[in-house]
């Protein structure tokens, strides 16, 4: 079995990494950061974002696995000291694969076309105030956006920038997208539908903007400036991201010690209700 290996770049990460080089090499597992079958990211989620994107063209044939140094994190799900015993699994059990959809984006600009693919989520923001923008929803005209920007997630993404901008927390079995607000102006003059919208995977939504507009462009934790943006194109990508399960970390159990903080004690003490 190949892995490569990426580390946050701070001392705690390159120590880790370290030892888990000599782990894998005693248990015979193989360096190569060219053709991997396993990507394993040190540091937290967002190294786990940047291990992505390092092997975004090799997607379809690595499973991505993260390790945190820190608190618990949404991709990065085993803990510091618990490398002896990942190395150990890799070395001698076949792993589950989960699979999440990426959102495809597509940006059109007077130059041509870029097609990133996003992880967690798309954000687009006006460099210079208030974005407007038009939404449209399999080519007909949806909305007018006019506020801070606009936030298009993955399920697995649900839970990060869409969240905090008041999105739904979406399962990432799901093929789907979810278009959200960041603080849209509402008014007598001005409206959008001010919920968050969830698309299915045969669905698609165009951004149209003024193209004399500088729009900020986020891709996950990658912010670009672009220039001359005629639209910008969101689905659900054909490919999905691989996860290496070597055992279970259910999605609404990593939702609920993220968020709710409910501990097994107190879980435990929770009379059931009677159905
Ligand atoms: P960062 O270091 O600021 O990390 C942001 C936080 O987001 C970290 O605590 C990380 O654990 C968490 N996170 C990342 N992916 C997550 C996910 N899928 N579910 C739940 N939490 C998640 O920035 P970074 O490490 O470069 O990560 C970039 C991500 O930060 C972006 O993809 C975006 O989702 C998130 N972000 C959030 C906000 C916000 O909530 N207001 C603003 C900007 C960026």
């Amino acid at each position: 079995m190949k892995y490569a290996l990426l580390d946050r770049g701070d001392r705690l990460s390159r120590q880790l990494a370290e030892q888990f080089h000599t782990l894998a090499r005693a248990r015979g597992l193989i360096h190569d950061e060219s053709a991997p079958d396993i990507v394993l990211s040190i540091g937290g989620d967002g190294t786990l974002l940047q291990a992505f994107h390092r092997f975004r063209d090799k997607v379809r044939n690595v499973a991505f696995v993260g390790v945190h140094t820190g608190h618990l994190g949404f991709y990065a799900d085993w803990q510091k000291n618990e490398l002896t015993e990942l190395v150990e699994l890799m070395a001698s059990t076949e792993p589950k694969t989960v699979s999440y959809p990426l959102v495809k984006v597509e940006i059109v600009t007077n130059g041509g076309t870029s097609v990133y693919m996003a992880l967690n989520e798309f954000t687009l923001k006006s460099v210079d105030g208030t974005l407007v923008a038009q939404l449209n929803i399999n080519d007909e005209p949806f909305e007018m956006f006019r506020g801070d920007g606009i936030v298009v997630s993955t399920p697995s993404g649900s839970t990060a920038y869409n969240k905090s901008v008041g999105g739904a927390v979406i399962h990432p079995s799901l093929e789907a997208l979810q278009i959200a607000e960041i603080a849209s102006i509402n008014n007598r003059v001005y409206r959008t539908l001010g919920s968050s919208i969830i698309l299915p995977k045969h669905h698609h939504c165009d951004i149209v903007t003024d193209p004399e507009e500088p729009l900020a462009i986020g891709i996950d934790h990658l912010i670009m400036q672009f220039h001359e943006v005629r639209s910008i194109v969101c689905t659900v990508a054909e490919d999905k991201v691989h996860f290496a399960r070597y055992r279970p970390f259910p999605f609404w159990n990593r939702v609920r010690e993220a968020f709710i903080g409910l501990d097994q004690a107190q879980m435990a003490s929770t009379q059931k209700r009677p159905r």
